[in-house]
This record gives structure tokens, C-alpha cells and sequence, in this order.
């Protein structure tokens, strides 16, 4: 089985993270790299996307 990589278990931590977050957007500390990690989700369907600040850190678009 493979193993999920560290980006992929960071990024799921930073969704459960911004899932307990009551504001639809913001600034977390980023579970990858300790640094600031911008999220917005949208109102309509729920998606989320995130952005480090760290260049080559997590970023993603759901
Ligand atoms: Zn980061």
C-alpha cells in the first residue's frame, strides 16, 4: 500500500484546520512549514483553497 506523502498529510491537516475555522477566510499556521497559510472557502459549495506563503510549500485549489 502506499504510503501517503508528507505534502498530501499536511494538506489534509491544514483542511481540518480551516474546518474548525468559523471565518470564511484567513490565515492559519501552516502544518508543513510553520509559516503563514492563506485559506478562503466559498460560501456557495464549500470549497477551499490554500496558499503558503512559503515558496514550494502547500497550495491548492479544491
Ligand atoms: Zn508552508
Amino acid at each position: 500500500m502506499e504510503q501517503l506523502t508528507e505534502a498530501y498529510k499536511s494538506l489534509i491537516k491544514a483542511l481540518e484546520i480551516i474546518a474548525g475555522k468559523a471565518e470564511n477566510r484567513g490565515v492559519i499556521e501552516c502544518p508543513q512549514c510553520g509559516g503563514q497559510l492563506r485559506y478562503a472557502r466559498a460560501k456557495s459549495n464549500g470549497h477551499v483553497h490554500g496558499h503558503c506563503k512559503t515558496e514550494g510549500c502547500l497550495s491548492w485549489m479544491q
